[in-house]
């Protein structure tokens, strides 16, 4: 595991504090966007293409620390946008580690070196790169050449001077089992404290709508990329790489990922917006939690994505003896796979498997309309058809048909 052992602990206890209290919804990590300007415009991702006035927009520190405060989450993941473009960021990590936050600084590392200087190295410090893959598979991933070399330049020069650096890697459907171990080799071999990966999420902003992965798809390729995936360091907990495999099946925690954003925190969760409440405390309690996650809601039915599901795995791992002791069994025999493929856990307890068997695709979700200007000419935009609706299967564990709902979307 990536995770260092004073990270594990302090989520541990958290976890254990949180359950004893009978805490019923609480957070793991706070998702924080300081704001959606980047230096980047790729073709997954949702955020450049909002209007000027709004990427003009930036959360202050004092804002930032009163989010993380409101939500007590132990970890804190600074995304955006590029959080480096934020003049007062040096000032935003440090008032995190004065406060005893964990932070993932998710960067596409262009800026890096020039502003390494001003941050410095500390066991809550997690710089989180950008790599899709390879140099070929980044460039294009990012829409641009050379980001890829700026990136490793920047990783080697960032573990010289002693910052722990992890790497965050989003997969979509033209991606192959063997580059991605070819490139799980690679970053190994750059010495880096731990990888992250996880299916990319059709935004309803992104350009690319055509290449993001549906859930059976998902699986059959991280059963084939992670096969040996005991030699690699994930940041990730054993039994969310079960999840992405498809050996456990996990109902969405979207509250465990709470997002704070320039519009303020976002209903449900970080990938979709469905709007937004002015504090911490009215998102979770006028949240209808119950209508989000895979089997719930169409905009959910191919997510995979770790800020909803590694909350699931985190609270079974941490959440009572048994989940305990699978874990440490999986951590000390990484070969080892769950018994119990195909079941389903939620809040504690078992769930029915869930199954979308024909829901829309990202393409038809779009709110306001993408500029065509907004990715280069390397990057596509599908025009494919896509169903209105939404066939909703609910099945029992043991594979019973349980309920089928047709939905208009
Ligand atoms: S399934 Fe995905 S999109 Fe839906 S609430 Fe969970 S994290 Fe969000």
């Amino acid at each position: 595991m990536g995770l260092s052992i004073r990270q594990a602990i302090k989520v541990a206890s958290y976890v254990a504090y949180h359950k004893l209290k009978g805490t019923k919804r609480f957070p793991l990590v706070l998702m924080l966007e300081p704001l959606f300007r980047c230096n980047l415009e790729c073709a997954g991702c949702g955020k450049i293409q909002y209007p000027e006035e709004t990427l003009k927009k930036r959360l202050t520190p004092d804002q930032c620390f009163h989010a993380i405060e409101e939500c007590g989450a132990p970890v804190v993941s600074i995304a955006g946008g590029e959080p480096l473009i934020h003049p007062e960021m040096p000032e935003i990590v440090r008032g995190m580690i004065d406060r005893g936050k964990f932070i993932y600084f998710c960067t596409n590392a262009i800026l890096l070196e020039r502003d390494l200087d001003k941050y410095q190295p500390s066991p809550y410090l997690n710089l989180s790169i950008h790599l899709d893959g390879l140099e070929a598979r980044h460039d294009h991933s990012v829409c641009r050449d050379g980001v890829f070399k700026k990136a490793v330049e920047a990783i080697k020069v960032a573990k010289e001077r002693g910052f722990r650096v992890t790497t965050n890697t989003t997969v979509f459907e033209w991606d192959d089992p063997q580059e991605m171990r070819d490139f799980f080799d690679y970053v190994q071999g750059l010495g880096v404290d731990g990888m992250m990966i996880s299916p990319g999420y059709a935004y309803e902003k992104a350009p690319d709508q055509a290449h993001f992965l549906a859930r059976e798809k998902t699986k059959e390729l991280f059963r084939e990329a992670l096969r040996d995936r005991h030699k690699y360091n994930f940041n990730h907990s054993p039994f969310f790489l079960d999840f992405l495999e498809g050996g456990r099946e996990y109902a969405c925690t979207p509250w465990g990922n709470p997002t704070r954003n320039i519009f303020g925190w976002q209903k449900p969760c970080y990938l979709m917006a469905e709007g937004y409440t002015e504090t911490y405390r009215e998102l979770i309690e006028e949240t209808e939690w119950d209508n989000y996650g895979t089997g719930n809601h169409p905009k959910c039915a191919q997510c995979m994505v770790h800020s909803g599901y590694e909350a699931s795995a985190v609270l079974e791992a941490f959440g009572s003896m048994g989940g305990l002791v699978d874990m440490a069994a999986s951590v000390f025999n990484p070969k080892r796979r769950p018994r119990r493929a195909g079941r389903g856990f939620k809040d504690g307890l078992d769930v029915p498997e869930q199954v979308i068997e024909a829901a829309r695709r990202g393409e038809i979700v779009r709110e306001t309309p993408v500029p065509t200007d907004a990715a280069s000419a390397s990057c596509s935009i599908p025009t494919d058809e896509v169903p209105e609706t939404a066939k909703i299967t609910r099945r029992t564990p043991s594979g019973k048909l349980d309920q089928t709902t047709t939905i208009n979307v």
